[in-house]
């Protein structure tokens, strides 16, 4: 059995000290273990050899094999390059390179037969091909070869002649090296139950693929197996903690709780929220601390579940924090929650980043002597000043924009963690879900309040606006008011806050007889509520914005959201800004407007948002169409998203066999003590051992 990770890359065959250097500084390559987990990220089938005749302009790659004619330079300073006279006995190809000439020229020989590879490109009437690689003939490794890997490579490594050939090469010797076989990874019980092939066969086959089928197989068994032990570790850390850190018990259910839910309660529960509620109930009750996860689509009622999760702590003797990503957020939670518990004897106070000094001291004093019940806040809650007399619950609102680290200060403000529910409009996709929050219990509000229409969306093209208008000018009419949303970027924010005002001025001009607001980021705070104070008033009618109203702002008289250039924004984005409408009993409009030039993955939005209304469909084709590394609030998450082989986008069916499978497994052997899980303890602390670790607090 052989131990990848005591070999040294230097003494490689094809690599030595240079070389090392740049694989460990570019690509974080360090031993032959690293190297072997390198995966190509693609295949190409070099199984046929064309002839120079048979090439058309279809053909993405083309394999030749021929002799080099001649050389010649041609062009001046920055076109000038090397061309190579290329014939098969068919025809004649030029090869062409911009770098390289003199190594070109010494390498590769005029008269000996080579096999190139490339793609053909059509110049005038003939084809080249652009930088193409040259194998000898008796190259070992193209025998093999029917499918050939590639690999990334970087700038860098491609100028020291490090490029995916190389690579491939290196791995060649490597494996003609290893002559026995690799120590396996996975338990014997687990690579029955899972059907996986062997490692050692895994990962030869990942490299050098004897067939598409074992190829299939290879990756199926390496997907699982990262997928396997991100889960084992993820459920590890979770039940331990369950184990050892108990939560607050909430053993009953008080007059706060019971005095809102019988006099104060405006409406009716929907079932989703009453079953929501049940869930939290049961979680507070048992001992263990609550890690859960509100899921539920934009004013589906999170917030109201979330209140009365807090009646709950109150109930038992506990202070609660609501936190949001936004002052504006913020400020709405704590004026709508505080109306709705008025008169039941409870404090509630709000802590922003702009709030004054003397509020800011006596909300701190409030909040350690236990008179303040409830505080709603922006990140300044997480500051070491802010202390509580007892914290026992933590409501985290739209939570994708806070990072793992800043949930984790709030635990710490009491004995124990306080219960968490963390709420969001965005739903997270299963999968996505589970790599995140491993072990968050996740609750669904799928269920909007009764009586609401679903909103109807409409993809305009920006020359149709004189029809757009005239729809707008009805629901003005008619007594509703209008949101208009203009895309604001850093990188553009000039020309983007010329696009705003431009347009808020000619809505002025086309709407004389409304009152228009405007409202973005670089007012002043005061200013940006006045203006928008006058929309919730209703003293304005139109709303001229960037995204800064896309959470939270609750208008229910608000009809038609029309978003500008809507091609500028991702899926969940334009979802949640959707989300500002539709939340009173009339029918709502939702018009995105585009150019008529869109790439392919534009449409694909546009066709999305207008066919569904569901936030989960949504968030899974966002999912699918940009990637986990993309989607809002990965990157903050803590959890390494750099996945060697498996796609969360794709592989959802190998994630849930994987979770559980390490599920089982950690309920039968907790602490992996078992005999037959010696393997499984040895690799994740190989795994995991360097990596810091947040699952303990997600
Ligand atoms: P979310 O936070 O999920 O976006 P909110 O809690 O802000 O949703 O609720 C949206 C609107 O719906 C609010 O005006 C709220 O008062 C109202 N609402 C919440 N629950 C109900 C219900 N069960 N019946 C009727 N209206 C409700
Ligand atoms: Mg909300």
């Amino acid at each position: 059995m052989l131990e990848l990770s005591n070999i040294d890359i230097k003494y490689l065959l094809g690599v030595g000290p240079k070389r090392a250097a740049l694989l460990e500084k570019e690509l974080n390559i360090k031993s032959a273990d690293d190297l072997v987990h390198y995966f190509p990220y693609k295949y190409i089938d070099r199984s046929r050899t064309y002839t120079i005749q048979e090439i058309n302009g279809s053909m993405l790659y083309v394999q030749l094999k021929g002799k080099i004619i001649s050389y010649e330079m041609v062009g001046e300073g920055s076109s000038k390059r090397l061309v190579a006279f290329f014939t098969d006995g068919t025809g004649v190809i030029e090869l062409v390179w911009f770098k390289g000439h003199k190594y070109i020229q010494e390498k590769y020989k005029i008269g000996v037969v080579y096999t190139l590879f490339g793609k053909p490109t059509l110049f005038g009437s003939k084809y080249n091909i652009t930088h193409p690689e040259i194998d000898a003939v008796d190259d070992e490794i193209d025998k093999s070869a029917g499918l050939q890997a590639y690999y990334n490579t970087t700038e860098k490594m491609k100028s020291n002649f490090l490029n995916s050939k190389a690579i491939q090469k290196i791995m060649y010797n490597l494996f003609q090296k290893l002559s026995g076989s690799l120590t396996e990874t996975l338990p014997a019980q687990v690579i029955k139950d899972a059907k996986c092939i062997y490692y050692n066969d895994a990962l030869r086959n990942i490299h050098f693929p004897q067939s598409t089928s074992l190829l299939q197989k290879a990756q199926y068994r390496l997907k699982f197996e990262e997928l396997f032990y991100l889960q084992l570790n993820l459920l590890r850390y979770s039940k331990l903690r369950q184990h050892k850190m108990g939560g607050f018990i909430f053993s009953k259910i008080g007059d706060y709780f019971n005095s809102f839910y019988t006099q104060k309660l405006p409406f009716e529960l929907t079932g989703a929220q009453k079953r929501v509620l049940k869930e939290i109930r049961a979680d507070v009750g048992s001992g263990k601390q609550m890690n859960r996860l509100l899921q539920g689509d934009v004013g589906s009622g999170k917030t109201l579940v979330g209140l009365m999760t807090m009646l709950m702590a109150v109930d038992n003797g506990f202070q609660s924090c609501l936190m949001a990503p936004t002052e504006i957020l913020a400020t709405q939670h704590y004026e709508g929650i505080k109306k709705l518990i008025e008169g039941l004897g409870l404090e509630i106070v709000l802590l922003t980043g702009s709030t004054k000094k003397k509020e800011r001291e006596y909300i701190h004093k409030g909040l350690l002597d236990g008179t303040i019940h409830f505080v709603v806040g922006t990140h300044a809650l997480i500051e070491d000043t802010v202390k509580f007399k007892n914290l026992g619950m933590v409501i985290i609102d739209e939570q994708h924009r806070f990072g793992v680290e800043q949930r984790s200060k709030l635990w710490r403000k009491n004995v124990r963690p306080p219960h968490v529910l963390v709420m969001t409009a965005t739903p997270i996709p299963r999968t996505l879900a589970m790599t995140l929050y491993g072990d968050l219990d996740v609750s669904v509000i799928d269920e909007l309040p009764p009586g609401r229409k679903p909103i109807q969306t409409i993809h305009q093209y920006d020359n149709k606006r004189a029809s757009l208008y005239s729809g707008v000018r009805k629901q003005l009419e008619l007594g509703r008011q209008v949101y208009i949303v203009y895309p604001l970027i850093e990188e553009n924010e000039k020309l983007d806050y010329k696009d705003l005002q431009q347009g808020f001025e000619n809505i002025k001009e086309i709407f004389p007889e409304y009152k228009v607001c405007m409202v973005h980021g670089k007012m002043k705070p005061a200013e940006k509520d006045t203006e928008m104070q006058r929309f919730v008033n209703h003293e304005a009618h139109i709303m001229v914005a960037t995204t800064v109203i896309e959470v939270g702002v609750n208008v229910p008289n608000a009809s038609v959201m029309i978003i500008e250039s809507a091609e500028r924004f991702g899926l969940s984005q334009l979802h949640q800004l959707r989300g500002r409408v539709g939340r009173g009993a009339d029918q709502s409009f939702c018009i995105l407007i585009t150019s008529y030039k869109l790439s392919q993955d534009t449409r694909k939005r546009m066709e999305i948002m207008v066919r569904t209304n569901d936030g989960f469909e949504i968030s899974e084709a966002d999912l699918q169409l940009r990637g986990p590394g993309d989607m809002e609030g990965t990157q903050q998450s803590g959890i390494a998203f750099d996945l060697k082989i498996a796609n969360l986008a794709k592989d959802g069916q190998i994630l849930q066999l994987a979770r559980d499978m390490a599920s089982e497994i950690i309920n039968k052997d907790p602490e992996l003590q078992l005999p037959e899980h010696y393997i499984l303890n040895k690799q994740l602390q190989k795994l995991f051992a360097r990596r810091v670790d947040w699952s303990f607090i997600s």
